[in-house]
């Protein structure tokens, strides 16, 4: 919890210090809850979350003096019962060999640091990891993926740029059999600038695994970068579109003060949210809970 604080403290410091300067000796009159709820707004949780919070504190607490921690409390209540539903941990399911996870999401979301990440845990818990490196169009990428591999043990199948993604997710899948690994991650491009194209490439790729195991892929894993706010928010609805986005990773919230899109995200999409990534380290993706995450944001 600790290391979520700190990871999470822009965001908590910024709504923390905007709700510590409203409630200064103001009882909660219209004006409080207005400007709460923009304050709400301004952290990104989305209009549908901070309506619902103002008018929660409107009906039990009007014209009443307020402090700080039981501002507090009530807003944590609210965002955990928001993120509650959808916090699930990315289940690996041993009776299949593999589980397969594609991964999805813009350029530079996060998806070859997630994915490196999650095969350090697999690995620590003992699993075989094989990991596809999809992202055919950048070199950098490519080569990123083969460290993940080397740091963590986990087999890296990859071609040279430019080759063919589905073809490599086929390989790669096949090897992963061959070997009756336990997970196998794929990691794809994420061109967004040509929605036609990243959609006929995902749809290619689910087919060719599809081929090899009709239930897989088992999970595909959205990656959302934090810092990007209301784009991330956008970004669901075309990767919803694109592709049968299962569940969300969401990066970088160490570097940000949007954190709450989060629950925004959470609110609109209902989709499930695995992990948190709070930093570039290897051991900085938590598995998502709401209490923890709710309390962290409020400061
Ligand atoms: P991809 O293009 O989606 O595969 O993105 P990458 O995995 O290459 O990540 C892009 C950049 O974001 C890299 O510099 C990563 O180190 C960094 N990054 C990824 N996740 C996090 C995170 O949770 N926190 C921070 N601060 N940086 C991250």
């Amino acid at each position: 919890l600790q290391r979520l604080r700190a990871g999470l403290s822009r965001s908590s410091s910024a709504l923390g210090q905007n709700l510590t300067a409203l409630i200064r000796k103001r009882k909660l009159d219209d004006e409080t809850l207005q400007d709460l709820e923009d304050i709400l707004i301004q952290a990104d949780l989305g209009v549908e979350t901070a309506v619902r919070i103002t008018e929660r504190l409107a009906k039990e607490r009007y014209d009443k003096e307020i402090d700080d921690v039981e501002l507090r409390t009530v807003l944590a209540q609210e965002i955990e019962a928001v993120l509650e539903p959808v916090a699930k941990p990315l289940a690996i399911d041993p009776a299949k060999s593999p589980h397969v996870i594609l991964v999805v999401g813009v350029n530079g979301a996060g998806k070859t640091t997630t994915i490196g990440k999650l095969a350090a845990q697999f690995r620590r818990e003992g699993r075989s990891v094989v990991l596809g490196a999809g992202d055919t169009f950048r070199a950098a990428a490519i080569e990123q993926l083969k460290i993940w591999g080397e740091r963590t043990g986990a087999t890296v199948v990859a071609r040279e740029q430019g080759s063919d993604a589905s073809a490599l997710a086929f390989e790669a899948l096949q090897q992963a059999r061959a070997a009756q690994a336990d997970v196998v991650m794929i990691d794809t491009a994420g061109r967004l600038q040509n929605r036609t194209e990243l959609m006929a490439e995902l749809e290619k790729i689910v087919r060719v695994i599809r081929k090899q195991d009709e239930t897989a892929p088992h999970d595909v894993l959205l990656v959302l970068d934090a810092t990007t706010g209301q784009n991330a928010m956008n970004q669901t609805e075309i990767f919803r579109q694109v592709c049968g986005v299962t569940g969300l990773a969401m990066t970088k919230l160490d570097g940000t003060a949007r954190g709450g899109i989060l629950v925004a995200i959470a609110a609109k999409h209902g989709l499930p949210v695995h992990v948190i990534g709070v930093g570039e380290g290897v051991d900085d993706l938590h598995p998502f809970t709401a209490s923890e995450f709710a309390r962290a944001i409020v400061g």
